[in-house]
């Protein structure tokens, strides 16, 4: 497990792959097959950021994915902000 530091980072700020509309502020994400779902714990969102992006999740052992994924699934499914695009209220307006 000590390879994989993406799902034990918290609050981050990088855009790249969107962040919550609400916080701007994403926890990382966690692995669905192919496919890397992004995640606000705090809001209880996310959102597919792309599939097949990070090699990573072919070496993940199966049960512990489904089960990462299990605690998010709950999660509405949400169109994330891209920071910079023109639907981006800026800064000002974040809670
Ligand atoms: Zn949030």
């Amino acid at each position: 497990m000590g390879n994989i530091v993406a799902f034990r980072a918290k609050r981050q700020s990088d855009p790249q792959f969107g962040v919550c509309p609400m916080c701007r502020l994403h926890d990382g994400f966690v692995n669905k097959g192919s496919q890397h779902w992004f995640k606000c714990d705090k809001h209880r969102i996310r959102w597919l950021a792309g599939i097949n992006l990070f090699d990573h999740w072919r070496d993940e052992n199966r049960a512990d994915q489904m089960r990462r994924f299990a605690a998010i699934e709950c999660f509405e499914v949400v169109e994330p902000l891209w920071v910079g695009s023109r639907r981006d209220p800026g800064p000002k307006g974040a809670a």
